[in-house]
């Protein structure tokens, strides 16, 4: 019975899918009306199926589990001999052990329809999706289920105002989804705490639902689009290794978005003092002299690089430091450039990885032309070639080709997402698509 409702839902969902993605297959062919017609009249359905039963053929009584409950007590109330309880209760252990009801948890009796109304099953629901059924009604069968879950694709665009929570918030959408934008997919190439007015970003996403009408929340972020200071970023979701279950996020040209920082702030050059806190200098007489920074030895006025994207915290001159410029990356991470001969940048400007800051210069504390970089986490300052940073890795050679043709037809719904001010050339193009049901 179970695996029946399942067909008809996975049929019903299938259907619907085919639809929706005809929709934008063939943007210019509007859909005949008629079938939409039968569509809705499948969704309406005449009988009431859970837990795989049809319920109109049954008496159903719900209620949650409650102080001094137990299977054996439920059922002597609802007219169930202590000795078929029993016998219920060993039959039923290897499946579900019956003293591991929770307080506050659902559970459903369902009665016979005739005039005994004796109870033929139990349901327990120890999480929205997984139920437990002890069935006893002639012969005694226990198993376990998941509910139906199905996921719906949806879209959200976005232009900040003030931040992006607050502007998802608006339009009633979880935290959840900020928080996998901001800590998972643009971690490494945009700075959420400073985003800037007039960004935007449009993302598919799937939510998902158990049992057709309960809301099991977002369910994973599938693509996104973020112009953050006039500038696009793409994100896709993609699985890299099927047997380990792991997923990233590439952009439209199959790069990670989870950059490492670059291994040296100049391209050319070599370290020419290691972080250090037990450094001692014969000039300041032995003293213990920490060195919290690594420096690289370059000429003077070697380019200085961005490790990796942020927005520039300090551009100034001070004292042992001489000229140097600060960055914040993220929420956790900061880099710091000393002795520059000259800054290339001001603050609250954003610059990419890469991208030129400053060059290599002797003004501050310094012996010989070099960069001294200082490398902080959550405001203290770590050697960043003992820290275990975020790793990006590059898709494989083999996997591109097969990438880029999957985000093939993402990019181009993406891409045909409009914020809201421009008009839409077909309304059915952003319906959201129903995806093959689970069982
Ligand atoms: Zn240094």
């Amino acid at each position: 019975m179970d695996n029946k409702r399942t067909r008809q839902l996975g049929n019903k969902y299938v259907i619907l899918a085919a639809l929706s993605m005809a929709f934008y297959g063939c943007k210019n062919d509007k859909p005949e009306p008629e079938i939409k017609e039968d569509i809705a009249k499948v969704e309406q359905p005449k009988e009431v199926f859970e837990f795989g039963f049809k319920l109109n053929d049954f008496i159903v009584k719900r209620d949650t589990i409650r102080k001094g409950d137990s299977f054996g007590v439920i059922l002597e109330r609802n007219k169930l001999g202590y000795p078929k309880i029993f016998h219920i209760a060993e039959k039923a252990k290897d499946t579900f052990d019956i003293r591991k009801l929770q307080i506050g948890k659902p559970y459903t009796l369902l009665f016979s329809k005739d005039s005994l109304e004796l109870p033929e099953l139990f349901v327990y629901q120890p999480t929205r999706e997984d139920y437990v059924v002890i069935y006893f009604k002639d012969s005694i069968h226990a198993y376990k289920r998941k509910k139906p879950i199905k996921y719906i694709e949806k879209t959200v665009t976005g232009v900040i105002t003030s931040s992006i929570s607050e502007t998802l918030d608006e339009q009633g959408i979880s935290p959840v989804l900020t928080n996998k934008l901001a800590d998972e997919i643009y971690a490494w190439t945009i700075d959420f705490n400073r985003l800037q007015k007039g960004d935007r970003f449009k993302v598919i996403y799937t939510d998902k639902y158990i049992d057709d009408t309960i809301y099991g929340g977002i369910h994973d972020v599938k693509a996104a689009y973020f112009e953050h200071n006039n500038e696009p970023f793409y994100a896709f979701r993609f699985q890299t290794d099927s047997l380990k279950g792991i997923v990233d996020y590439f952009n439209e040209e199959a790069k990670n978005l989870r950059r490492a920082f670059l291994k040296s702030p100049i391209a050319f050059g070599r370290i020419s003092s290691r972080y250090n806190l037990k450094r001692r200098i014969a000039y300041y007489g032995y003293k213990l002299r920490p060195h919290k920074g690594t420096d690289f030895a370059a000429p003077v006025g070697t380019p200085i690089r961005a490790t990796a994207n942020g927005t520039v915290t300090e551009s100034t001159r001070r004292g042992g430091n001489g000229k140097y410029v600060k960055i914040r990356h993220n929420a956790t991470f900061e880099t710091q450039y000393l002795h520059m001969s000259r800054r290339h940048v001001n603050v609250g400007q954003f610059v990419k990885q890469g991208d030129v800051i400053g060059y290599v210069g002797m003004t501050g504390n310094t012996g010989g032309p070099h960069v001294c970089y200082r490398f902080w986490k959550n405001g203290r300052q770590v050697d960043p070639f003992r820290e275990k940073l975020p790793e990006a890795k590059p898709i494989s050679d083999s996997l591109k080709e097969k990438y880029l043709d999957y985000i093939k037809p993402i990019k181009y719904q993406l891409d045909n997402i409009f914020f809201e001010p421009e008009v839409r050339d077909d309304n059915e193009f952003n319906e959201p698509i129903i995806k093959q049901a689970e069982s």
